[in-house]
C-alpha cells in the first residue's frame, strides 16, 4: 500500500510510468485531468501543486480569481490502463493558491470534511458506503449501422408512448421491456463485455462482487463492487465510471449512467448501502426491527427526514425525476422497510450476520457527484442520531398498490429537480455542521442547477412536444 509521497514516486518508477495523469473531480461530478511527464513528479509537486484555470470549470471560480491549484493525493496512485504509454494516475485535491487552503467547492474536500466530522462526533470512526451504480450499454451511434438508436425520437405505438426505440420485430434474442433480469446468453449478449469491465476494475484496485444484466432492455447492466470508506468509495466510484465507459469504447459501445434513458422501462439507480463502525464494532446491528440497532434506526430516520433535500444532491438532474415514478422498482415514497423495494430505505434481509447489517438508500442515481452525495447522506444520518429521531413504523406493503388514504400519509420524493432545489434551500442546516458543506457551496449548487439546467429545460422544445403537438 502507498501511504507517502516517497511510496508514490517509487510506485511510479517500479511500474515504468513515463507520464503522470492528475485527475480531479469538478463540482458537477465529472473527472477532469492534466498530464505531466514523470520527471516532474517530485516532493515539491505533491506539496506545492500544479496551477490551472478554475474559471473554465462549471460553477467554480469567476474569471477575475481563476488561479487554482491541484495537489495529487499520493495514496491514490494507480496505473491508468487506458493510456498507450505507461501512465500513473493520481486523484488530486484542489487548493486556492492565494490562501493556501483547500478550495471550499472541491467536492473531495467536502467529503474529507464529512469523514472528519464523523470522527469528532465520537459516534463512529468509519462510515462505509456501497453504491450500486446501474448503467445502460448502447451501440455507439457513430459506429452502428444495423440499428439506429433513436431513443431521442418518440413514436406512438398502440396508443401508448413506447421506449422511443424503433427496432422492428425482435429476431435477435433481445430482452423485452423489463425482461432483462437476468437470462443467460444469447439474450445476455453483454456478458463478455461486463467480464472485461470487471477484470479492468480489479486491475485498477476496485474489487468486484458480482456482475449481471439488469431489468431493462437495451443492455442495462450492473457490476457490484465492494464497499469502502466515504472518500475512498467516491474515488472508486469515479474509477468505476471511467473504466466502464472506456472498456465500452474499446468495443464501439457507449455507456450512460443517466437515470432514465428509455421511457417505459426501468431506469438506472445508484442504491447506496451504508453502515457505521467504531473500532471493529458494527454499530447498525442490534435487537430492533430487521436486526437494526436503535442507532441504525435513528440514522434511517435522519435520511428519511432530510430525504427531500438530499435528492438535490443524490438525484441532481432533471432526468433523475423521470426515474422516480411508480412501477419501475425505483422508490418514490419516503418510507423504510426490510425487503420492500418500493420504499426509499430498505434493510436487506440477506444481511444476516451483524457485520453485514446495513441500510440501503434506494433513491440516489449515478448522475450524482459521489463525494457530495455520500457526504450529504452521512450528514443526514448523523443528524438523525444526534437528534435521536424516530423513523416511525416500517412500511412492509407494496407502496405502488397502496390505497390512496394510506398513501396520503407517506411523504414523497420531490416531483422534479426544481422541487428538490427548493427543498435543499429550505433544509440544509444539517449539511453545514462542522463546516462540512459551506453556505457558499450549497448556494453555488442551487444556482448552477437552477440557471444552467432547470430553466433551460423549461425553454427547450422537446421530442415529446413534437410528437404531441406538431400536428
Ligand atoms: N433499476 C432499479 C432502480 O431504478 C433497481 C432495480 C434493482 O436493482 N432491482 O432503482
Ligand atoms: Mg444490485
Ligand atoms: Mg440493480
Ligand atoms: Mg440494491
Amino acid at each position: 500500500t502507498i501511504t507517502s509521497i516517497k511510496d508514490a514516486i517509487e510506485f511510479a518508477r517500479e511500474q515504468g510510468a513515463i507520464m503522470a495523469d492528475l485527475k480531479f473531480m469538478d463540482f458537477l461530478g465529472t473527472w477532469q485531468h492534466l498530464t505531466i511527464p514523470t520527471h516532474r513528479l517530485d516532493e515539491e509537486l505533491f506539496e506545492d501543486g500544479l496551477g490551472f484555470d478554475g474559471s473554465s470549470l462549471r460553477a467554480w471560480q469567476p474569471i477575475h480569481a481563476s488561479d487554482m491549484q491541484l495537489r495529487p493525493d499520493p495514496t491514490s496512485a494507480r496505473m491508468d490502463p487506458f493510456c498507450r504509454e505507461p501512465t500513473v494516475s493520481f486523484i488530486c485535491n484542489v487548493f486556492d493558491p492565494i490562501t493556501g487552503q483547500p478550495y471550499s467547492r472541491d467536492p473531495r474536500y467536502i467529503a474529507q470534511k464529512a469523514e472528519n466530522y464523523l470522527k469528532t462526533t465520537g459516534i463512529a470512526d468509519t462510515a462505509y458506503f456501497g453504491p450500486e451504480a446501474e448503467f445502460f450499454i448502447f451501440d455507439d451511434i457513430r459506429y452502428s449501422t444495423a440499428t439506429q438508436h433513436s431513443f431521442y425520437k418518440v413514436d406512438s405505438v398502440e396508443g401508448a408512448w413506447n421506449t422511443g426505440r424503433d427496432e422492428g420485430p425482435n429476431l435477435g434474442y433481445k430482452p423485452a421491456l423489463k425482461g432483462g433480469y437476468f437470462p443467460v446468453a444469447p439474450n445476455d449478449s453483454l456478458h463478455d463485455l461486463r467480464t472485461e469491465m470487471s477484470l479492468v476494475l480489479e486491475q485498477c484496485g476496485v474489487e468486484v462482487d458480482v456482475h449481471h444484466h439488469e431489468v431493462a432492455t437495451g443492455g442495462q447492466s450492473e457490476i457490484g463492487i465492494r464497499f469502502n470508506s466515504l472518500v475512498r468509495m467516491a474515488d472508486d466510484l469515479q474509477w468505476f465510471k471511467y473504466v466502464i465507459k472506456n472498456v465500452a469504447r474499446r468495443h464501439n459501445k457507449t455507456v450512460t449512467f443517466m437515470p432514465k434513458p428509455l421511457h417505459g422501462d426501468n431506469g438506472s439507480g445508484m442504491h447506496t448501502h451504508m453502515s457505521l463502525w467504531k473500532g471493529n464494532q458494527p454499530l447498525f446491528a442490534g435487537e430492533g426491527y430487521a436486526g437494526m440497532s436503535e442507532l441504525g434506526l435513528q440514522f434511517i430516520a435522519g435520511i428519511l427526514h432530510h430525504a427531500r433535500a438530499l435528492t438535490a444532491l443524490t438525484n441532481p438532474t432533471t432526468n433523475s425525476f423521470k426515474r422516480l415514478v411508480p412501477g419501475y422498482e425505483a422508490p418514490i415514497r419516503l418510507a423504510y422497510s426490510s425487503r420492500n423495494r418500493s420504499a426509499a430505505v430498505r434493510i436487506p434481509t440477506y444481511a444476516s450476520s451483524p457485520k453485514a447489517r446495513r441500510m440501503e438508500f434506494r433513491t440516489p442515481d449515478a448522475s450524482a457527484n459521489g463525494y457530495l452525495a455520500f457526504a450529504a447522506m452521512l450528514m443526514a444520518g448523523l443528524d438523525g442520531i444526534e437528534k435521536q429521531m424516530d423513523p416511525g413504523a416500517p412500511l412492509d406493503k407494496d407502496i405502488y398498490n397502496l390505497p390512496p388514504e394510506e398513501l396520503a400519509r407517506v411523504p414523497s420524493a420531490p416531483a422534479n429537480l426544481e422541487e428538490a432545489m427548493v427543498a435543499l434551500a429550505e433544509d440544509h442546516e444539517f449539511l453545514l455542521r462542522g463546516d462540512v458543506f459551506t453556505e457558499d457551496a450549497v448556494e453555488a449548487w442551487i444556482s448552477y442547477k437552477m440557471e444552467k439546467e432547470i430553466q433551460p429545460s423549461h425553454l427547450h422544445p422537446t421530442p415529446l412536444e413534437f410528437a404531441m403537438y406538431f400536428d
